[in-house]
């Protein structure tokens, strides 16, 4: 299975992450845990060039097509050889990242990001998608205390805004894929919630 989590910043995305590892451990499923923008050296190498704060100007249209590249060299030395050898692979943020991100906080058109999705992954999609959802202000207040702020953490509430409304809007349309958890209840509570959706 090809499970993938998504939420915009501070929701718990890495938390939750080595909680499900470690859920699906306890019941002797193999996990490989994986994440994106990244997850090979070339696709890690991408991650930092779009990350840095201190970048020249990145045009949308580069920022989408190297997320996109970095998911190419993802999907066929990472993702595609894991589920082959039977393996469950956990993914932080997969592609309707991108419909949130470029598509919701960019504005880049829908149409174009499918279009890519298509060519990039062919039939590839997850199987389950875990949407980490709360208020704006609740993932920001914990984005602030970091040590390092990323390019994308140095954006406006606004973008942040369309981004989460972007996630929704991807919820909306495969409400038999994505899953909502409730990201600001205990994080007891956002676990059951997990375990219940995982369905082990
Ligand atoms: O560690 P984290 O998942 O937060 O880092 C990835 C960063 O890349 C995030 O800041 C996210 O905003 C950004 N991103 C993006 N579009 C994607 C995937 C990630 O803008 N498709
Ligand atoms: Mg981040």
């Amino acid at each position: 299975k090809f499970i993938t989590l998504e939420g915009v910043e501070g929701v718990g995305k890495t938390t939750n992450l080595a909680f499900i590892k470690e859920h699906l451990e306890k019941y002797n499923i193999p996990v490989v845990v994986t994440r994106e923008p990244g997850g090979t050296l070339l696709a890690e190498k991408i991650r930092q060039l779009l990350l840095d704060a201190d970048s020249e100007a990145i045009s949308e249209q580069a920022e989408l097509l190297m997320m996109f590249a970095a998911r190419a060299q993802h999907i066929k030395h990472v993702i595609e050889p894991a589920l082959a050898q039977g393996n469950w692979v956990i993914s932080d943020r997969f592609t309707d990242a991108t419909f949130a991100y470029q598509g919701g906080g960019r504005c880049m058109k829908v149409s174009t990001i499918e279009w890519l999705e298509q060519f990039v992954q062919g039939p590839l999609r997850p199987d389950l998608t875990l949407l980490l959802d709360a208020p704006i202000e609740v993932g920001m207040a914990r984005v602030k205390k970091r040590a390092v702020i990323d390019r994308f953490e140095a954006e406006k509430m606004s973008f942040f805004e369309r981004v989460r409304r972007g996630y929704l809007v991807q919820m909306e349309l495969y409400p038999e894929r994505i899953k909502l958890i409730k990201a600001n209840q205990p994080l007891v509570e956002v676990q059951r919630a997990i375990s219940e959706a995982l369905r082990v």
